[in-house]
């Protein structure tokens, strides 16, 4: 999955970058769908050992354009893990009390604590893309939050957050068939708005946006990957493959249980006083759930 991985200073050309792309997984869609039930199980089993470490914590910034997969991503790829554990902020229009305060001021309350994952469906970059392409703020104003972002997210390194960035790279085609799709099935028209069409008709100043963001944001601690999301089934695997990988990386652990852990189960019940090695864990605590 290295091959999303954008590296730091790279000068990124969307053009460049396929959103048909299906090539690290070997396989159809059927057998693509089979393989990411595999990998959202071992999401699940690591998720739950971050919890209970309560050491480390994770951020996961998804951004697209209209249509581009972020709802369906974090329905795909966190389906089966414990809710407890996982939040989700969404960014929309500033509020006029947001828009009175700095641009970080509404983001950093949302960010993860130890133990957690946070999905930020938009977020920050929202001040460097529909800010820039709609002129809400002067160039000049706008400029300077490349360095603000780069340093306030490795501040967030620094106290041990691990963040991933994700941009769903749909194309210009796709999107006009899933606002098709919008208006013609009855369960999605809700979700359909007529601004979106405005918006599309930016296409062309929003990739500028994004690949300069996509250019100067992404930092050895806090990578941007660009996904190809034209296709559901392969993005949610993608992701979903990252997110693995990241956590492995991590060497979590159980922590240690309380301090001669067999008495207690003398005290549930006297037969184990003979035996109280009965009573002892069945797993490792030490033993990550590295494959
Ligand atoms: P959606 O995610 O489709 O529900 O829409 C949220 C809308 O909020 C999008 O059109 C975003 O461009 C907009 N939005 C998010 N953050 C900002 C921001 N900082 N300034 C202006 N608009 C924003
Ligand atoms: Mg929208």
């Amino acid at each position: 999955m290295k091959k999303y991985f954008v590296k730091q200073n790279t000068n990124v050309k969307l053009s460049d970058w396929d959103p048909d792309d299906t090539s690290e997984f070997e396989g159809t869609k059927k057998e693509g769908l089979i393989a990411l039930q595999k990998v959202n199980k071992k999401l699940d089993a690591l998720q739950e050992m971050l919890y209970a470490e309560h050491k480390h914590k994770i951020l996961i910034i998804l951004q697209a354009m209209d249509t581009g997969g972020k709802d369906g991503t974090i329905r795909s790829v966190f389906d089966g893990v414990n809710p407890q554990g996982v939040k989700v902020a969404s960014f929309k229009v500033p509020t006029p009390e947001e828009l009175d305060h700095d641009y970080l001021w509404r983001i950093h309350p949302n960010v993860p604590g130890k133990g957690e994952i946070v999905i930020f469906n938009r977020s920050h970059y929202e001040d460097l893309l529909v800010v820039r392409v709609h002129k809400l703020a002067p160039q000049k104003v706008w400029k300077q939050r490349f360095q603000h972002i780069n340093e306030f997210e490795r501040m967030m390194k620094d106290e041990g957050t691990t963040i991933l960035k994700f941009y769903l790279n749909i194309s210009l085609d796709e999107q006009k068939q899933r606002l098709l799709d919008r208006i013609s099935t009855p369960e999605k028209r809700w979700k359909f708005n007529p601004g979106d069409l405005e918006e599309r008709k930016l296409w062309k100043d929003y990739m500028e946006a994004y690949q300069d963001v996509l250019s100067k944001t992404s930092k050895p601690w806090a990578p941007w990957y660009i996904i190809p999301a034209n296709r559901n089934w392969y993005r949610n695997l993608v992701i979903s493959s990252i997110l693995v990988d990241t956590l492995e990386k991590l060497k979590m652990h159980y922590p240690d249980p309380v301090k001669n852990i067999s008495q207690y189960a003398v005290q549930l019940d006297p037969k184990f006083v003979d035996h109280p090695e009965i009573a002892e864990p069945l797993v490792d605590n030490k033993q990550t759930t590295e494959s």
